[in-house]
C-alpha cells in the first residue's frame, strides 16, 4: 500500500487506525506497514501518546451554572451596548454624523442616563450661563444646547414626534 502519511485520504486511514476505529482488515494492512515504514510508526507511536494523555488527564470540572451565567453576562453586555446604541440609530443612518459629534451625543447619554432629567430641561440656569461668554462659545453652547434638544427628542420619542 502506499504511505498513508504522503497520501491524504489514507492520512485519515491512519488516525482511524490509532483510534483502534478502523476495520479489521484494514487495520492488519496498516499493521503491515508500519512495521515496514518508521514515518508511519513515529507518527501512531505519537497519536497513541497522546490518546494516553487524554485518557489520564482529567478535566476540571466546570461548575454547573458555568453556561448560564456566561450566557447571562453576555446577554447583560450586549443588550446594554444595544439600549445605549438604540436612540442614535435614525440619527446615524438618516444624517450619518461625524465620529466627534456621535461620541459627544453618547456622553450626554451618559450622563442623561445617571442624572435621568424629568421634563426638558428648564431654560433659566442656561440662559444665565451663556451671558458673559464670547461669541464664538456663546454659539458652541448653542449648538450643543440644539444637540441636547434633537438628542432629547430621539431618546424620548413619546413626547415629540420625531419627524422620519
Ligand atoms: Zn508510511
Amino acid at each position: 500500500m502506499k504511505c498513508p502519511i504522503e497520501t491524504r485520504e489514507n492520512a485519515e486511514v491512519l488516525l482511524a487506525y490509532c483510534s483502534r476505529s478502523l476495520d479489521a482488515e484494514r487495520t492488519a494492512i496498516l499493521d503491515d506497514h508500519i512495521r515496514i515504514c518508521p514515518g508511519c510508526r513515529e507518527f501512531v507511536e505519537g497519536q497513541r501518546a497522546l490518546w494516553k494523555a487524554l485518557d489520564a488527564w482529567e478535566a476540571t470540572p466546570v461548575s454547573a451554572d458555568f453556561d448560564r451565567r456566561l450566557y447571562q453576562r453576555i446577554q447583560k453586555e450586549v443588550s446594554w451596548w444595544d439600549l445605549l446604541m438604540r436612540p442614535f440609530r435614525p440619527l446615524l443612518f438618516r444624517q450619518g454624523l461625524p465620529i466627534a459629534a456621535t461620541a459627544g451625543l453618547m456622553l450626554m447619554a451618559v450622563l442623561l442616563f445617571q442624572h435621568p432629567a424629568g421634563a426638558p430641561s428648564p431654560p433659566g440656569p442656561e440662559s444665565a450661563q451663556v451671558e458673559g461668554l464670547a461669541p464664538e462659545q456663546v454659539e458652541h453652547a448653542l449648538d450643543e444646547m440644539d444637540m441636547m434638544r434633537e438628542f432629547n427628542r430621539l431618546v424620548r420619542p413619546d413626547t415629540t414626534e420625531p419627524k422620519m
